[in-house]
């Protein structure tokens, strides 16, 4: 049997035991395309709201972790969106009439794994603001 471009790349490893960076003491298992931690089952399961989904949506640090070790290609991150900072996001909420706390509560919640939230502006009217883990920025869907 000869060696093909395509036989090299099957002998690429797809299992690892990749560190947590909050807990030295723990690894989680990957097995490409999956990994075993909590932060990649809540992506699965909670795609974005607001904008199609992307690619790196659903990878946590895990999967980015073991696709560069093993010599996979992995996607490059291109926001399609121009993400915010918090205080940013704050500014756009409250200069359409949001309330300060509710503003704080729920910039709080999704940034800690609570997937979109709703955020009554003051004509009466829902944004939507969630939280992007890959770029570290909020997005704002404003109502039309
Ligand atoms: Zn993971």
């Amino acid at each position: 049997m000869s060696i093909t471009k395509d036989t090299v790349m099957a002998l690429r490893p797809t299992a690892f035991e990749v560190q947590s960076e909050t807990d030295p003491e723990r690894t989680y298992r990957v097995q490409l395309p999956d990994c075993w931690c909590p932060d990649f089952r809540y992506r699965r399961a909670n795609p974005p709201e607001g904008r199609p989904a992307r690619l790196e949506d659903f990878f946590c640090k895990h999967l980015w972790q073991a696709f560069k070790a093993a010599g996979w290609q992995v996607p490059v991150p291109r926001p399609d969106y121009e993400g915010l900072g918090t205080t940013a996001a704050r500014k756009l909420l409250m200069a359409r009439g949001a309330v300060r706390d509710t503003v704080d509560r729920q910039l709080t919640a999704t940034g800690s794994l609570g997937g979109p939230k709703r955020v009554r502006l003051g004509d009466g009217q829902d944004a939507t603001v969630w939280f992007d883990r890959f770029s570290g920025k909020y997005g704002v869907r404003l109502p039309a």
